[in-house]
């Protein structure tokens, strides 16, 4: 899916060291929602969830490298303890997490998150596509392994001159990620701030955002953390749907 190369293999969506780190390298359940209203769970086994959509080159290559370099700043802040993250660690973070979107993306209901060049810029100089946002945040009393998605734009509509919002919030553990992505139908400036409203909610106390990086060094875990299940869910549904004024005051 990055570079169209034919020998494919089963990546890991989810390392199994972190799955490790957080216990949840085990047989159990994985709980995934798809889209709102779309509940869906994926049973898993040891290996987690495996994407065969990579090919070997990339997956032994850039993307072991990428896992190399994020492995200590994801581990430093599943430590426990108050952490700073400098600038690079910042952008590490935000790399992984993209990276972890991309790889995700087959089993949207709506794929169209990310372009086949975006994909190959960030292959091959981990370029991060533009309009894309990463935060972190702590979730105490974690339900463990979680991935959720949601669509910020109307589902009736089929029309491409919308503007579309992707959000893809990950969670292993105490660590939650979230990516948001914007795509245009109109052509502006890589750097044009894309921004979509908010329901209310301690965003500020929870959520530290890391890609594009606002401060550094930024200080992990935030003042609040998310309460479990229902924190997570509220902090994956926190953006307001693009074009779809109905549900934004559900
Ligand atoms: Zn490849």
């Amino acid at each position: 899916m990055f570079c169209g190369g034919g020998d494919l293999t089963k990546e890991d969506a989810w390392p199994l060291w972190l799955l490790r780190r957080i216990g949840a390298d085990g047989p159990g359940e994985m709980h995934s929602v798809r889209g709102p209203g779309l509940p869906q769970k994926w049973r898993v086994g040891k290996a987690g969830i495996r994407i065969g959509t990579v090919c070997r080159q990339c997956n032994n290559g850039w993307m072991s490298n990428l896992e190399t370099a994020a492995k200590p700043v994801i581990e430093s802040l599943l430590d426990g303890a108050n952490t700073n993250l400098a600038c690079d660690s910042q952008r590490i973070l935000g790399a992984w997490a993209i990276k972890g979107a991309m790889v995700l993306e087959p089993l949207r209901l709506k794929p169209g998150v990310f372009t086949a060049q975006e994909r190959a810029q960030f292959r091959q100089s981990l370029l991060l596509p533009p309009h894309t946002k990463v935060w972190v945040a702590k979730v105490v009393d974690s339900p463990g392994a979680t991935c959720e998605t949601s669509d910020l734009f109307s589902k009736t509509s089929s029309s491409a001159d919308q503007v579309r919002g992707y959000v893809t919030t990950m969670a292993f553990g105490e660590l939650a990620i979230q990516v948001l992505t914007f795509r245009l139908p109109f052509a502006v400036s890589p750097s044009t701030d894309i921004n979509a409203d908010m329901r209310p909610g301690p965003w500020d106390s929870t959520a530290i955002q890391v890609w594009p990086s606002l401060q550094s060094p930024v200080t992990w875990p935030g003042k609040m953390g998310l309460n479990g299940e229902s924190g997570l869910h509220a902090f994956s549904q926190r953006w307001i749907p693009l074009s779809d004024p109905e549900t934004a005051t559900g």
